[in-house]
Order: structure tokens, then C-alpha cells, then sequence
């Protein structure tokens, strides 16, 4: 029997790799600028952590996570997303006691048990930001630029961003009360899942993807219209900051998000491109509260995710290569006979002293053969072992792409290896 992965896994490997670490680089050239630091949490919490912070009542919570209970018995669950792992690490370690805002962005792989399509896995991988500690709306559009800015870097130029304001506890509570009397009547006509959501978490409608609960709500009244004028000085700043950055944005007043943390500015940016029903490549928001509901001191904060596989995908469907900062200046080196095994070693390992990348060819095989695999495999240079070689120490470099060559010494100095390939580029 040959094994496969889990449904809704996936192996990243090859050219994936290379599309991963250029959208991964991007965003750390950008974190870079913002200041913002690094923190890689674990895999699994205990799952309090995702029930206080998600919300009970949420489908994340209560449909897709991965909880077992360890050998001890403890009840663990694998990270559905990042942002209440980073909140609970925040409080733990006492971050905001050195300085705020505490300014943190993560790379990591989450799980969420959905039904996998293209698009949408049971395992991804995220890279977000979170800025704890400042309530001032400009930096929820400083935020939006961060997010704006990986996806410019990387090239998509036909982006969506989405911007709404599901308000603070107390105006939503009186915008929900509006909202469940208007759509009483048709409570009956919501699928299963709405119903439920009616009494638990009745925002979460707007995200249902059943034709007849779209249809209910179309014309019902919006959080946008209904939020405090606190809430909206808020979000109209935000908007103007966003202005003055050059931000092209639009206001989607039946905008909600998949957690129940959020509160004020939520965001989601999306691609009709992506031939996928899944077209939110990034998404995030506001969440004033959850750093003291977790038990820290007041801290509003903000942050958002991007998802790095549908990132890829689009990558790959508009085209789009990622520029790759590996010294192009790759050696394949022939072995043309067993006997020049030690030679082989001395060169591959002079060639990566001087940090020039390099393989070898492990089997003797005819030279043609093995020019053929270094062109098919990519690289820029070859060099055939053989006794006259070994004699005098002297190798002739080809350049596949350019079809010159040069010599190279081994018993040179390091300084003129490194400039003889280096000029050969
Ligand atoms: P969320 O954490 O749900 O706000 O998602 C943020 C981003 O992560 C989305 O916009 C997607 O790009 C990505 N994402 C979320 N869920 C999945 C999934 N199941 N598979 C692949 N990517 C996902």
C-alpha cells in the first residue's frame, strides 16, 4: 500500500519552496521597516486558549479544531490560527512591561478542519502581524499598508481590499438587537447552521454561503449604518489615513470575520482572480478587549494573517516568478571516472568555502550526459573532472548560459576564486 498524506495536506516541495521563500522574504524585508520583531509560538495550546480567544460559538471553534487530549489528559488543540496564541504568549512573558505597542509578526502553519477544495486546506501556513497596545486609528491603516505592501512587493496589481466596522461591544449590541428583530420574521427560512447562529452569533450570518440566507439579509439593515460616533470618527480616520498612504480601499458594509475577537476596523483583501471559490488572500482587524479578557491590562490592539498557499496559487496562475536571492552562480561538477572521487570532494568543497553553490555529479557517467542534466537542472556553470585536470590542478569552467569559460585554479587563493566565478555571472 503507498501511503499518501492526510486529506487536506499537502507536500511543499520544489519550485513551491521557492515561491513560499520569496513571499516569505518579502515579508520580512517589510516587517523589517515597520519594526517589527519575530516571535514563533507553539504548534498546539491548551485549547482554552482558542475557545476564550476565537469564541465558543464561532465555526472555527466549534466545527474545525484539532483537540485531543494528551497522556495526562490534558485537552490540546492545534492552532487554528495565530493571533490568540501570539495574545496569550503577550500576557505570559509580560511584553507590554518593556514597551508598547508590542510590534510582533509570525510565520507558521495552522489547521482548521474544513473540507478541503482548492484553496482551502486542513493544514496552511499564515504569516501575520499583531500590534498590541495603541488604540489610535492610525496605526489599524499603518497595519492595512503592511498588508497592502507584501501583495504589491510580490506583483498582484487586480487586489480588493475591504474595509468595515463591526463596531465596540456596546453599539453592536444595539445594532444585533435592530438586526435579529428585522430578520425574525424569516428565521424558519435560514439553513440549519443559521439558525443556530441567530441566537449564538446572529453577525455570522453574513458570512453563510446558502443562497436563501444571502437573499434574507440582502436588504437588511448593516453594522456599518448603525455603529457609535466614537466607532465611526474611528473608521472614517482610518479611511483618511489610508487616503493619504495612496490605499485603494472600499467599504463593504456586510463585511464580518470568522472570530468573535474583533471589534472596530476589520479588513479582508481578496482577488477575483484566483480560480478558486477561496479568494481572501488576507484578512484581520481590531480587538480591543481580548488581551485584557485573556487576563492582561487593557490593551487594544490589531492585526491581520495572510494565507501563503493561496498566495502561491496566484502566484502561479497570473505568472508571476518569484526573484530568487540565491547566488545564481551554480557549479554542477562531472565526475568522469571513480577514481576521481577525492578530486571531486576537494573542488565541491573549496566552491562552497567560498560560498558558490554547488553539486556533483555522485555517479561517472559520459560527459554528455551529465552537461545534459546540469542544463536540465538549472545550473549556470560545469566543470569536468578528469587527469589532465588533476595533473595541473587547472579546471575549465564552462558557463552554459553564456557558452564561455574560464580557468579555474584550485590552488588559488579563496579572493580570486570567489571574483573569477563572480565576474563570470
Ligand atoms: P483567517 O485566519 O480565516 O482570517 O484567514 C486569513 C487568510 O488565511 C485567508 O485570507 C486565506 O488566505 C488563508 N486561509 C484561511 N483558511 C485557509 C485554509 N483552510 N486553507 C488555505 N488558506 C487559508
Amino acid at each position: 500500500m503507498v501511503l499518501s498524506s492526510p486529506r487536506g495536506t499537502n507536500d511543499v516541495f520544489g519550485e513551491d519552496i521557492k515561491y513560499r521563500d520569496f513571499i516569505i522574504n518579502s515579508a520580512k524585508d517589510l516587517f523589517r521597516l515597520f519594526n517589527y520583531s519575530e516571535i514563533i509560538t507553539p504548534a498546539f495550546e491548551h485549547t482554552e486558549v482558542f475557545d476564550r480567544g476565537i469564541g465558543k460559538s464561532t465555526d472555527i471553534v466549534k466545527k474545525e479544531m484539532y483537540t485531543f487530549t494528551d497522556k495526562k489528559g490534558r485537552s490540546l488543540t492545534l492552532r487554528p490560527e495565530g493571533t490568540a496564541s501570539v495574545v496569550r504568549a503577550i500576557i505570559e512573558h509580560k511584553m507590554y512591561s518593556e514597551k508598547i505597542p508590542v510590534k510582533l509578526f509570525y510565520i507558521g502553519n495552522m489547521f482548521r478542519y474544513e473540507r478541503p477544495q482548492k484553496g482551502r486546506m486542513r493544514e496552511f501556513s499564515q504569516l501575520g502581524v499583531e500590534a498590541a497596545g495603541v488604540a489610535e486609528p492610525f496605526i489599524d491603516a499603518e497595519v492595512i499598508w503592511i498588508l497592502n505592501s507584501i501583495f504589491d512587493r510580490i506583483g498582484f496589481r487586480n487586489l480588493k481590499l475591504m474595509i468595515n466596522s463591526v463596531g465596540c461591544e456596546k453599539c453592536r449590541r444595539d445594532y444585533i438587537r435592530v438586526f435579529k428583530s428585522y430578520i425574525k420574521p424569516e428565521v424558519e427560512s435560514f439553513c440549519p447552521d443559521c439558525k443556530v447562529r441567530y441566537d449564538t452569533n446572529p453577525l455570522r450570518i453574513f458570512d453563510c454561503k446558502v443562497e436563501q440566507c444571502k437573499k434574507i439579509i440582502e436588504g437588511s439593515p448593516k453594522i456599518y449604518q448603525h455603529i457609535c460616533a466614537d466607532c465611526r470618527e474611528h473608521i472614517l480616520k482610518v479611511c483618511h489615513y489610508l487616503e493619504k498612504m495612496g490605499i485603494n480601499y472600499f467599504i463593504k458594509e456586510e463585511l464580518v470575520r470568522g472570530f468573535d475577537y474583533y471589534t472596530g476596523t476589520i479588513f479582508e483583501i481578496i482577488s477575483d482572480d484566483l480560480e478558486s471559490v477561496q479568494n481572501a488572500l488576507g484578512g484581520g482587524g481590531r480587538y480591543d478587549n481580548l488581551i485584557a479578557q485573556f487576563g492582561g491590562p487593557p490593551m487594544p490592539s490589531i492585526g491581520f494573517a495572510i494565507g501563503i498557499d493561496r498566495t502561491i496559487l496566484l502566484m502561479r496562475q497570473l505568472n508571476i516568478k518569484y526573484l530568487t536571492k540565491e547566488l545564481k552562480s551554480a557549479a554542477y561538477i562531472a565526475l568522469l571516472s571513480d577514481k576521481f572521487y577525492d578530486t571531486g570532494l576537494k573542488v565541491t568543497k573549496l566552491l562552497r568555502e567560498n560560498n558558490i553553490p554547488c553539486d556533483i555529479s555522485y555517479k561517472v557517467r559520459p560527459l554528455s550526459s551529465q552537461i545534459k542534466t546540469a542544463v536540465r537542472d538549472g545550473f549556470s556553470h560545469f566543470i569536468a573532472i578528469g587527469d589532465d585536470e588533476i595533473k595541473t590542478g587547472v579546471f575549465n569552467v564552462k558557463n552554459l548560459e553564456k557558452h564561455t569559460q574560464f580557468k579555474l585554479n584550485i590552488n588559488d587563493s579563496s579572493k580570486n576564486i570567489s571574483a573569477v566565478f563572480r565576474s563570470s555571472l
